[in-house]
């Protein structure tokens, strides 16, 4: 089988959040078993070549819409990838996103996407595509390119962003026919939306958890775009994203101080976990004493419940432990706030704030706290919940999307594994909190069960990635 994937995120050399780690590792897992796997991203002006390896050209030079372009070869963890260069600056920014040209960006990646595989010619069983960057693709394969793919599968990593773009920009690269595209908001009449023409026009929609896909029918997640979604709800399907155990490997990881497995003996993974709370102390000065520790590893957006972020942070110190945040926020005026929270605790021997995106620290962290707080106020995966559980930290949620399918409560069908609220509000969050860190400080037995469960959980592409091949075998099935 030969699957192409094309999205603007690969960990870790392009990774802003989930999706570059879910392209990298769902590749990676399906090179592993064989299938041919090929992925196209842009090359973008920073892209770390020492994790690259066997870079090289593979086409010198192929035009798109009057541009010039090259196609670069390398494998990077595993996967084989496909570089885009293009005469244009558009992969010149320092950056994957925020430029405002974005949208023409990605759209004119989409179309040379699509010019490449059409000089290759070669035979395509599935063109598996991630989010509205590439969604038009599904519409110009299907209007403009005939090329021989089998299906089109299109992969919603976060159906609120989708792309609204003006009907220039499909002129621009060269679609005329756009009338299925028509944004359903009704304050945006004459917009055009890039992630609905994915849906309109891929064989399949699916999504990364199901209940993220049902709940994107509900105009209170789906929005007004929860229309389109009801329409095609018959070729929409919602499968967990996994997590790369190779790169998340608490027994193999260069960043953490000590391994350890689920499999050691408790009080080695405890001295483990130790170890990495005091290499944390140690790089920041900070005494960070008072126990357990919460924390989040977290872009700081709406959508992550940054408001109540700052209540568990307020809660979990006057509760006696301590809160330790990393993540930054794109969007000025809540960094603004974050920036002045930490002013506040500047001195605190229970604070932490960090922002910065800092992989391997983040490694670290999840090793180091007791407990992680995702308060989402809709998450259609999630991916740290998973990463803390396989570091043995606690995870603490708000019951929604991929929060809701893995993160399981005393009293739910599955055997508990941490902590969920399910209103988003304050109160609802310091009721969970307070049970959390009680249990922390007296029912150390328990709180260790809990942590040996979460670390012997599966939740690896070895095990997930059946769902795709699945899927990919439906889908091909002639
Ligand atoms: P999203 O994709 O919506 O941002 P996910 O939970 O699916 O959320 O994935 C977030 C990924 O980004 C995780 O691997 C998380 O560890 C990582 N991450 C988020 N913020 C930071 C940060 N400041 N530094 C390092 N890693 C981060």
């Amino acid at each position: 089988m030969k699957v192409v994937q094309l999205g603007v995120e690969f960990a870790p050399i392009a990774k802003v959040g989930g999706l570059g780690e879910v392209i990298q590792g769902l590749s990676r897992e399906l090179t592993r078993q064989k299938v041919q796997v090929d992925v196209i991203l842009p090359k973008y002006d920073f892209l770390d070549v020492r994790k690259l390896s066997k870079l090289k050209v593979e086409v010198p030079e192929f035009t798109c819409l009057g541009h010039t372009n090259a196609m670069w070869s390398a494998t990077c963890e595993g996967c084989s990838l496909h570089l885009l260069e293009s005469s244009t600056n558009y992969f010149r920014r320092g950056k994957i996103y925020g430029c405002e040209d974005d949208t023409a960006r990605f759209l004119y990646f989409s179309r040379a996407c699509l010019e490449y595989l059409k000089l290759k010619n070669e035979p395509i069983d599935i063109l598996h595509l991630h989010d509205w960057h590439v969604a038009v693709c599904a519409l110009l394969a299907k209007e403009i390119f005939s090329l021989p793919i089998k299906a089109i599968l299109l992969t919603i990593h976060n159906g609120e962003h989708q792309g609204r773009s003006a009907p220039w920009d499909l002129e621009a690269i060269g679609l005329k026919k756009h009338d299925l595209l028509q944004d359903d908001d009704p304050a945006h009449p004459k917009a055009l939306n890039l992630l609905k023409g994915g849906i309109v026009y891929a064989d399949w929609v699916n999504t990364v958890s199901p209940t993220y896909a049902k709940e994107l029918l509900t105009a209170a997640i789906g929005g007004p775009l929860s229309k389109t979604f009801r329409k095609y709800k018959d070729k929409l399907s919602g499968f967990l994203n996994g997590i790369d155990q190779t790169t998340w490997d608490p027994s193999n990881d260069p960043n953490l101080p000590k391994p350890y497995a689920a499999s050691s003996p408790l009080p080695e993974i405890l001295a483990a976990k130790e170890a990495a709370r005091t290499a944390l102390r140690k790089r920041f000065s900070l005494p960070l004493t008072h126990r357990p520790w919460v924390g989040s590893i977290t872009r700081l957006v709406p959508q992550k419940g940054p408001e109540l972020i700052e209540h568990g942070l307020r809660q979990t110190l006057a509760l006696g432990g301590s809160f330790l945040l990393l993540g930054s926020s794109p969007l000025p005026k809540i960094q603004k706030h974050f920036d002045k929270l930490k002013q506040e605790f500047v001195g605190s021997p229970q604070a932490l704030l960090h922002f910065e995106y800092d992989e391997e620290l983040s490694h670290l962290l999840f090793a180091a706290l007791d407990f992680l707080l995702v308060p989402s106020h809709f998450e259609p995966c999630g991916l740290t919940q998973l990463l803390a559980m396989r570091y043995g930290t606690l995870p603490i949620v708000r019951g929604t999307g991929g929060l809701k399918d893995t993160v399981f409560d005393e009293g739910a069908p599955h055997p508990q594994n941490g902590f969920v609220f399910r209103d988003l509000d304050p109160t609802a969050l310091a009721a969970t909190l307070q049970r959390a860190i009680l249990l922390f400080q007296n029912e150390q037995e328990k709180c260790n069960a809990l942590l040996i469960r979460d670390m012997r959980q599966d939740y690896s592409w070895t095990q997930l990635s059946k769902n795709y091949f699945n899927l990919f075998r439906n889908l091909t099935f002639t």
